[in-house]
């Protein structure tokens, strides 16, 4: 009989509560909104949605107008100007089934989340959240059907929405499910959850443990994070990135520039290296697309590269590696410079097999936003697929 008592092994495994954000559905919950800008924002938030979260709202200084996060969250009157398209790179065109896309030959897009951490006012696929939106699938099986079928997709794309709203095991099947077609070697998730709630990806294991999983050394899972600015890079986003390559995950960056929220050098500069130091490369700044809504938002197609091409060497290469590229509907076109006279492009990706990697010139235009807003110069290529000549307004 066992008469002395054994000893009693405390284990340390009890882990901290996970950190969660309560969010905020209702401009007039934003703080200090006087009953003046109730109104408006209420109008302007009837037609593109309005979404943040408490740790979100807490990187605004209210005491500043022009606050970068604020112009990024807050809705804005403007948003209502007649501007733009609502599908303004056409992705309609690239839909072979609901929430599939196929646009380049190697990589698929699947839509299969309709909800983001926070909606960002400048949003190119806002149309997303409308009420008659039919665009997106929660329900994979079409498009993993589609890839099995296709041997060329390398590459797949989750997307949405966010899909790191989705609850994780559900996240984790369709994770599985690809994993299971030899062909795709590389999946991505496109989230802007490590800027709007990074404790939603640090506090959860089994998340991790998924990316551990399947993210291998011979085919890795890329997070294509969405950081905008600076301050967006905050101790816990920091820890979000650390705990995503320690899951084994490749993080690299990308968003668009944005009027009065990262349209200057400096503010590029400054991101761009924080997100090499903290393993997070910029890969693509783009240029924004002329979506309905967007007006307030959108830079010029020079000025923007102007801002860019001094951002990209005021630091270390590997913080200025970044492409300047338009999401046209043709394909995806490199501004690769521009002088006096003109403005030098090149199809990084293109739709149409004639265009893919040309060069063309076009001439300069300080007022265009778009592709289409250029014209060729005389003796250019001329890219099958743009209507060139657009006016810019
Ligand atoms: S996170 Fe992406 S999809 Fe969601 S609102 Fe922002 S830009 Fe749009």
């Amino acid at each position: 009989m066992l008469t002395q008592s054994l000893p009693v092994v405390i284990t340390n495994n009890a882990k901290p509560p996970a950190r969660r954000v309560k969010y905020i559905n209702d401009v007039a919950q934003i703080p200090g909104v006087t009953p003046q800008d109730l109104e408006l924002l209420e109008k302007v938030s009837q037609r593109y949605v309005f979404r943040s979260n408490d740790y979100y709202l807490r990187l605004i200084d209210w005491t500043d107008p022009k606050d970068p996060i604020r112009q990024l969250i807050i809705p804005r009157g403007e948003e209502l100007n007649d501007w733009g398209k609502l599908d303004a790179s056409n992705e309609a065109a690239n839909t072979v089934d609901t929430g599939v896309q196929h646009k380049y030959g190697d990589t698929v897009l699947l839509l299969c989340n309709e909800v983001c951490g926070a909606y960002c006012r400048y949003c190119f696929r806002k149309r997303l959240f409308m009420n008659d939106n039919e665009e997106v699938s929660k329900d994979v099986s079409a498009g993993v059907a589609y890839i099995r079928r296709h041997p060329e997709v390398t590459n797949v794309l989750l997307t949405g929405g966010d899909p790191l709203i989705m609850g994780t095991r559900r996240l984790g099947e369709i994770v599985a499910e690809l994993r299971e077609i030899e062909h795709v070697k590389i999946v991505r998730i496109g989230s802007k959850m490590p800027a709007f709630n990074p404790m939603r990806i640090t506090d959860d294991p089994d998340l991790l443990a998924m990316i551990r999983r399947f993210s291998t050394p011979q085919k890795r899972m890329y997070i294509m994070c969405h950081f905008d600015h600076p301050r967006e890079l905050t101790r816990e986003a920091r820890e979000c990135i650390a705990a995503l390559i320690g899951a084994g995950a490749i993080c690299v960056n990308q968003c668009p520039i944005i009027r009065g929220i990262n349209d200057n050098p400096d503010t590029l500069a400054q991101m761009f290296a924080t997100l090499s130091h903290i393993g997070c490369p910029q890969y693509y700044l783009f240029q924004g697309r002329p979506t309905a809504g967007n007006e307030p938002y959108e830079v010029p197609l020079v000025e923007g590269w102007t801002h860019f091409s001094k951002a990209v060497v005021a630091e270390s290469g590997l913080s200025g590696r970044a492409r300047y590229c338009m999401s046209h509907a043709s394909g995806k076109v490199e501004v690769l410079g521009v002088d006096d006279a003109n403005i030098y492009l090149r199809y990084h990706r293109s739709k149409y097999q004639q265009n893919n990697g040309r060069f063309f010139i076009c001439k300069r235009n300080d007022d265009a936003y778009w592709l289409d807003h250029l014209t060729p110069v005389e003796g250019s290529y001329v890219p099958f697929g743009v209507n060139f000549g657009q006016p810019a307004r």
